[in-house]
């Protein structure tokens, strides 16, 4: 069923707005997680209702080309009949017995077999629990405290790892929210991206003290914002020199922009890796895992603690080996191409109107920055004129697709966004680009 929305905003949305009203009285901000807020765009936040291919529905009755596909996940698109059968067969056999099964095995194995440098891998369940496990372990096995992690990465809500935001308080290893105290952040050293002398000379610094460097694959969190030629092979080899664990976060790239993630793209061997989204095929699963000898530190096989009552639950396990299984050469060459379609759809709409903008890509995920600058760290991300997005997610929303509602996003596509939903996007970016272009600070 195709809908032809033809208002523009600002349009009214009533049943989001009741549902808004009566989630921000019994949730903070309305929202279980702070992007989905709309703070950074205004408006409404839609609640979806359903999902069905490229499409979701909100509880108005309107239907989207969702361009965020549950932050990466929904790689298969929604309600795919195979991962949906998974499911329901799981489901009938029970929802959870606190006991090893064959599902969880089946995962690991899954990941295992994708992703060469992973030789063991703990199932958890979500990336913030992988993340935060992998430098515990990563602490456990090198006994030393600090860790290095760059501006505008984001590992999920760590403590540790909230010393973030590429503030100057952040740079000095200060909470970044009120809740970390200095104990908690004070062995986390923040770096600019992609600066490898930074990197060098925080070891210089901190001899014999740095545990591990983390970093995302190719950073999505700001932007998508891929790693300079070298930077992960450079910090690899930093780490290697001095004693220290490299850890890839691939939460977002993995499984989702190539077989395996953004190590099947640059091959750059990490010491630990973390997984999450694409993998539990829109159910709570993730991973951390790599080295065997690093991993044999975990209990109950080492001293290093880690546990969860729900990991490695059957239903999570059995959407995402079904969804890891649909996903093979074809599909990635499938959600690339549409990406690729999609990019120089948007470049042409918005070249059309003289905005400036650069849209960059890791693989199939990519941001649209309004900026003619390369963006290669968190300042620049910031520079861009973000204004302007926010008028082109508006006209975008209006006209039937939904974009992340924050201009520091990646935009996501999948395998069942067919020629009809690009041409409800295509159909879409002249007014957005028009829009863009008319904005004002
Ligand atoms: N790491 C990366 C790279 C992410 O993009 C995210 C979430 O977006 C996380 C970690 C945290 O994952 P979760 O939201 O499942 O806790």
């Amino acid at each position: 069923m195709q809908v032809r929305i033809t208002v523009s905003f600002p349009y009214e949305a009533p049943v989001s707005q009741s549902l808004f009203d009566r989630a921000s009285a019994v949730t903070p901000g309305g929202v279980n997680s702070p992007v989905r807020a709309f703070r950074a765009v205004g408006g409404t936040p839609r609640f979806m209702v359903s999902g069905a291919g490229p499409y979701l529905t909100d509880a108005d009755g309107r239907e989207y080309v969702d361009l965020v596909c549950s932050w990466g996940p929904m790689i298969l698109g929604h309600s795919h009949p195979e991962v949906i059968a998974a499911v329901q067969d799981a489901v009938a056999r029970g929802t959870s017995f606190g006991t090893p099964g064959a599902g969880e095995v089946e995962l690991a194995e899954e990941i295992v077999a994708r992703i060469e440098p992973v030789e063991q891998v703990r199932l958890v369940s979500s990336g913030t629990e992988a993340t935060m496990s992998a430098i515990r372990l990563a602490r456990g096995f090198t006994g030393r405290p600090k860790v290095i992690k760059f501006a505008g990465c984001y590992h999920g809500h760590v403590d540790a790892l909230l010393a973030a935001a590429g503030s100057g308080v952040a740079t000095f290893g200060l909470p970044d929210t009120p809740g970390v105290t200095g104990a908690q952040a004070g062995d986390t050293i923040v770096l600019p991206y992609n600066d490898l002398e930074a990197v060098r000379a925080a070891f210089a610094a901190h001899p014999g003290e740095i545990a591990c460097v983390i970093t995302e694959a190719s950073p999505g969190n700001m932007g998508v914002v891929p790693p300079l030629p070298g930077f992960n092979q450079g910090l690899k080899d930093l780490c290697a020199g001095n004693g220290a664990l490299y850890i890839s976060d691939e939460v977002m790239t993995g499984f989702r922009v190539s077989k395996a993630g953004w190590y099947g793209i640059d091959g750059v061997r990490p010491d630990l890796m973390t997984f999450g989204k694409v993998m539990g095929g829109g159910f709570p699963a993730a991973a951390f895992g790599g080295r065997a000898d690093v991993m044999a530190h975990l209990a109950p096989a080492g001293p290093v603690y880690q546990a969860g009552t729900l990991s490695g639950n059957p239903i999570a396990t059995a959407a995402g080996v079904a969804q890891l299984r649909l996903l093979d050469d074809a599909a990635y060459e499938k959600v690339d191409a549409v990406s690729a379609e999609l990019r120089g759809l948007v470049t042409a709409a918005l070249a059309k109107e003289g905005v400036a903008h650069r849209v960059q890509n890791a693989g199939n995920m990519f941001t649209v920055f309004f900026t003619d600058a390369e963006v290669t760290d968190y300042e620049g991300a910031k520079a861009q004129d973000a204004f302007r997005f926010t008028a082109f997610f508006h006209s975008m929303l209006s006209q039937g697709v939904y974009l992340p509602p924050s201009a520091f996003e990646s935009w996501f596509v999948s395998t069942a966004h067919d020629t009809a939903a690009v041409e409800r996007i295509a159909a879409a970016l002249p007014a957005a680009a028009r829009a863009a272009a008319e904005a004002t600070a």
